[in-house]
This record gives C-alpha cells, sequence and structure tokens, in this order.
C-alpha cells in the first residue's frame, strides 16, 4: 500500500556519489536540493572512497530507502554491495539514473538492465542496440560502432513522447533545455519502458543525426527507474 507522501513522511533518499568523470561535489549537492527544496524528499549521501581506494567497506544500506539517485561514476562496487543494489531493485525500489552513472560498470550485466542504456568505457555493439525514436516509436539498430557520444553543448528542444504518464503529466509536451550534452549513439539492452522525452540530435552540432531518447524508464523486476541523461556538471568540455 503507498502511503501518503508528505514533509512528515517523505521519500527516504540515498543519493551514490564520490567517484565521477563530472564535477560531482557540485551535481550531488545541487540534486539534494532539489529534492528537499519539495519537502517531498529526505536525502542522505552515500559517498565512495576515493578512486583507487579500497572499496569493501562501501557497502550503502540500499534497503533501507525508497529511492537511490546514482551521481556516480568510478571505481568497481564489492560483490556485497552489488548484490545488495540489485536485490534492491528487483524488489522494486526507485531509482535515478542521473547523467554520467549510465557510463559506470560497463561489464556489469545487471547494472546495464537497469540503465537500459549506456555509453562509453568501451561500449560497443557487444553492448547491446543503438537505440532512437522515430515513426512514432523506440527503434533499435544493432550496426557495430561505438556506444555513447554527445556534440558540443547546446541548448535543444526536448519533447514530450506520452505526455499521459504520470512523471510527465503537467509538463509541456516542449521545451528548451537549457546549454547541456546531449548523448547520443548510447547502447546497451535497450530494456526501455516508456519514452518520457527525446531530442534530436543534429549533425550540425557533432550530432548523430537521429531522435534520441534521453529521459525514460526501465522495465527490470518490480524496480520503478527513471533515467535522464541530462545534467552535465563540470568544468572542462572534455567531461562526459
Ligand atoms: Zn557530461
Amino acid at each position: 500500500m503507498v502511503s501518503f507522501i508528505n514533509a512528515k513522511n517523505p521519500i527516504r533518499t540515498l543519493i551514490v556519489t564520490g567517484q565521477n568523470n563530472h564535477n560531482w561535489p557540485v551535481s550531488s549537492v545541487a540534486l539534494q536540493q532539489t529534492f528537499e527544496n519539495s519537502t517531498l524528499f529526505k536525502v542522505d549521501m552515500a559517498i565512495s572512497p576515493e578512486k583507487g581506494s579500497d572499496m569493501s567497506g562501501f557497502v550503502p544500506d540500499f534497503a533501507s530507502y525508497d529511492l537511490v539517485v546514482l551521481d556516480y561514476n568510478g571505481d568497481m562496487w564489492s560483490e556485497e554491495t552489488k548484490a545488495n543494489f540489485v536485490k534492491y531493485v528487483k524488489n522494486g525500489g526507485g531509482v535515478v539514473v542521473y547523467h554520467a552513472a549510465n557510463n559506470s560498470f560497463p561489464d556489469w550485466q545487471e547494472y546495464n538492465e537497469i540503465c537500459a542504456l549506456g555509453g562509453w568505457e568501451g561500449r560497443n555493439e557487444k553492448s547491446g542496440p543503438y537505440a532512437y525514436w522515430m515513426g512514432g516509436k523506440l527503434q533499435k539498430d544493432n550496426s557495430a560502432g561505438i556506444g555513447g557520444s554527445h556534440g558540443e553543448q547546446h541548448v535543444y528542444v526536448l519533447c514530450s513522447r506520452k505526455p499521459d504518464h504520470p512523471i510527465t503529466h503537467g509538463l509541456p509536451n516542449y521545451w528548451m533545455h537549457i546549454h547541456d550534452e546531449l548523448y547520443d549513439r548510447m547502447r546497451g539492452p535497450a530494456n526501455i519502458k516508456d519514452v518520457l522525452f527525446t531530442a534530436f540530435s543534429d549533425e550540425s552540432t557533432g550530432g548523430s543525426g537521429r531522435e534520441e531518447p534521453l529521459i525514460f524508464t526501465v522495465e527490470y523486476g518490480k524496480g520503478r527507474i527513471f533515467h535522464t541523461m541530462l545534467g552535465h556538471a563540470g568544468e572542462s568540455l572534455k567531461d562526459r
């Protein structure tokens, strides 16, 4: 039974961070503030050891939370932490996959199924098909090639593909997104449940020439997974 959510009964949220090729101390705090400003969420941080450190003590208590927000792209978790996370998601846990979190763990199958699409870190046709939007539905393309790229950062239009979905309900069907990366050529198991927003990746800005699924939900166990590729945070344009 879903309990009523209010400031006295907030959504217990854990932001997982601590390693990223992005400026995670900025992005994780921005995420925390965004969640908490709504008064609907109570947010804790699980900050990993620094890259290259012993990860065996990094064992977040996922099961104590309603929502896990992934702002992590770094060293592999311990087998215990991996198993705990998969169990949490399969049992119906909430997950937000945020931007470069989908770069993580190219060889961890369950993680890639939880993200549905990922990029970089050696991903290629072995990772799964490309996925793009055409003709009013998601298309898949098994051709060989890299997984994950983006053109130059720019403002772009996001287009709602499921305006009646509870997540998109009340949002505009189109909006101009601020200066950001537009991830393209992502690939993976592509077990996308509902494509919520797409954007056109224009070849004139170094893009794929395809309408890319940028915000979607994922089909995985009983998990409630929301994946957004938006939200680049960093000082270097070389950041992903
Ligand atoms: Zn980025």
